[in-house]
């Protein structure tokens, strides 16, 4: 069904259903319930985070056309929870029921060539770039994109899929590691930092976002995102809130999209990529802002008014990776949560996955203050409380 402004919203009672069942579904799903709303989610996997915690889980894959059409069924409207889910099990549902965000937004983010053409056609600089999806392609790349990074253009995440690579040689090598698929050739910036934005678009077009956040990547994951006035310039701040509803508006987009930037030694902006979803960098806005982005999520979706978040706290959050269950010769153990929260302003998130592995996200803490500087020394304490490299 495509968005008709002319509906009505969705109110409290309905159903929200959800494709994915991982933690930024299970988040979605506690918010929507605070709310009032039932909730469906999709996901083979039994012990999923959303699954466990949903109204009503159907275990199926996402192209099962039992599982869509159940989906169907028991949801008034669907989100997603993972950019990778098919653009078609969309496609299906938005035959039957309002889908945000739409199809054609999802695979525009599920493709790295489509989406660095998307910022071009916005005029939102990203890096240079080249698409690499033939031999000749790979042989005419100027030599300018190298050093660079080889990136598949489809599937990665948490820095999966992607080759660094200085030399033709090296690209060569890469792009036969890769097996050939689809790719871009982008160049190695040199980074100041790295800020993402999250906005949100109602069917209206009314668009709203959530204070610039200031992320510190480690291994090529999320590992600390700071959000408090000073984080990063005021000019910049309000360059990447321009950017990122330009892209949001050139997509039509509804629901909650996060877009991700790098800042450039010489102080330039330039976008890296989006996700058409809530993001790993928003979970601050669950204990520092009165509206979060999971709430941005039910409110878009359901059709309901989005008003303009407001941050009330300084905000430090810290990704919670499976590392942090092993002790050193690699022996379980469990973190010591007691210590961490005994720190004034710690709020701890777990997302219910039932092993810990090296690299997962298993939960995050936020830190709140009444100051940044309070904020970020809590969050240095709960660092090595946990293990967690100071930043
Ligand atoms: P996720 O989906 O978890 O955000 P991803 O796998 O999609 O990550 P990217 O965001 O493309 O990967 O890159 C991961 C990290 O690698 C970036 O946050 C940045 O630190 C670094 N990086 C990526 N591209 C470049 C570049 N062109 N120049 C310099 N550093 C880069
Ligand atoms: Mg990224």
């Amino acid at each position: 069904m495509s968005q008709d402004t002319s509906l009505p919203p969705l109110l409290p009672g309905s159903t929200l259903g959800v494709l994915g069942g991982g933690q930024l579904g299970r988040m979605f799903v506690h918010q929507a319930q605070a709310m009032g709303y039932f909730t469906a989610v999709l996901d083979a996997d039994p012990t999923s985070p959303a699954g466990l915690v949903s109204h009503h889980h159907i275990q199926t894959d996402y192209e099962d056309p039992q599982g869509l059409a159940e989906l169907a069924r028991l949801a008034d409207a669907v989100t997603t929870e993972f950019e990778n889910v098919p653009a078609a099990a969309l496609a299906a549902l938005a035959a039957q029921r309002p889908v945000s965000p739409a199809a054609g937004a999802v695979s525009v983010a599920q493709d790295r060539a489509r989406e660095k053409a998307h910022f071009v056609a916005c005029g939102v600089p990203c890096a240079p770039y080249a698409v690499i999806e033939t031999s000749e392609q790979l042989a005419t790349v100027s030599s300018d994109l190298l050093p660079g990074i080889l990136k598949t253009a489809r599937m990665g995440y948490d820095g999966k899929g992607q080759v660094r690579v200085k030399t033709a040689a090296e690209l060569a090598a890469a792009w036969d590691a890769v097996g050939q698929v689809p790719c871009v050739l982008e160049k190695m910036l040199p980074l100041q930092l790295e800020c993402s934005v999250l906005v949100a678009r109602g069917a209206d077009g009314a668009m709203v976002h959530l204070p610039v956040q200031r992320n510190l990547h480690r291994d090529g994951i999320l590992a600390v995102t700071e959000v408090y006035e000073g984080n990063l310039p005021l000019a910049l701040s309000a360059q990447a809130v321009a950017a990122a509803k330009s892209v949001a508006q050139g997509l039509q987009y509804i629901g909650v999209l996060c877009v991700e930037f790098f800042v450039l030694q010489n102080g330039s902006l330039v976008v890296n990529e989006i996700a058409p979803r809530p993001h790993n960098s928003g979970h601050y806005s669950q204990n520092a802002c009165d509206v979060s982005q999971f709430e941005l999520q039910v409110r878009t979706m359901a059709r309901l008014p989005l008003t303009q978040p407001h941050q009330h706290s300084p905000a430090v959050m810290l990704n919670l990776l499976g590392d942090l269950w092993f002790a050193q010769g690699d022996a379980e153990q469990t973190p010591p949560w007691a210590a961490v929260l005994a720190l004034p302003g710690a709020h701890l998130h777990l997302y219910g996955k039932r092993e810990a592995k090296r690299g997962r996200k298993m939960g995050h803490l936020n830190i709140t203050a009444a100051t940044p500087e309070a904020a970020r020394a809590t969050a240095l304490k709960a660092a090595a409380l946990l293990g967690i490299a100071p930043f």
